[in-house]
């Protein structure tokens, strides 16, 4: 039994703040050679405490309590990306062209520098990415994203090919196509893809 994890799951129904926020049960892990006490969810969107293994059981609940407000925006991070992520290969490639398509669309109208090459692909942390040798690389999921902010993705990345950092004459660049791009940046930071 020692020197392996052990993972419980526990019901949540005495935990009027766990309730209330819709949770109804969570897992406690005790690793054997964990030191510190770490929350997060799993896929399923249930709390999981992972605590040393020494952690008695009856605490839990209350660690899991103190960190409600934080488990619920992890939740509320949890479906935004599931609404954006492909839920297989088809449509994977399906998106993959429709943001290529939308990205090339907008590109016709730009009369700035141009990328020497466009990729479109599925990135786990960023929207879009801009090399030193002018290769533009934006996540697929933009086809899914409002369409502001989409323009909002693309006129940054083509921003870079001028200025290739994140400098107060960037995002001077950034202004004169897109204005609004302050609240458009807040707005973004709500859409995730895992
Ligand atoms: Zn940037």
């Amino acid at each position: 039994m020692s020197g392996q994890t052990q993972r419980r799951l526990f019901s949540a129904q005495r935990s009027h703040a766990l309730r209330r926020h819709g949770f109804d049960r969570f897992y406690v892990a005790w690793h054997p050679r964990r030191r510190r006490v770490g929350i997060s969810l799993t896929d399923e969107g249930i709390p999981e405490l992972r605590v040393p293994y020494y952690f008695p059981d009856d605490e839990a609940l209350g660690v899991l309590e103190k960190n409600v407000d934080w488990l619920a925006a992890a939740r509320e991070q949890l479906r935004s990306r599931q609404q954006l992520a492909p839920v297989d290969e088809a449509e994977a490639q399906e998106m993959i062209e429709k943001s290529d398509r939308i990205v090339r669309d907008f590109l016709r109208n730009w009369s700035g520098k141009m990328p020497r090459q466009l990729t479109l692909r599925f990135m786990k942390s960023r929207w879009g990415s801009c090399s030193s040798n002018r290769n533009i690389s934006i996540n697929a999921c933009l086809c899914r994203l409002p369409r502001e902010l989409a323009r909002y993705v693309i006129v940054h990345e083509l921003c870079h090919l001028e200025e290739l950092n994140h400098s107060p004459k960037f995002w001077a660049l950034v202004e004169q196509h897109v204005p609004d791009w302050r609240e458009l940046r807040k707005k973004l930071k709500k859409y995730y893809f895992g």
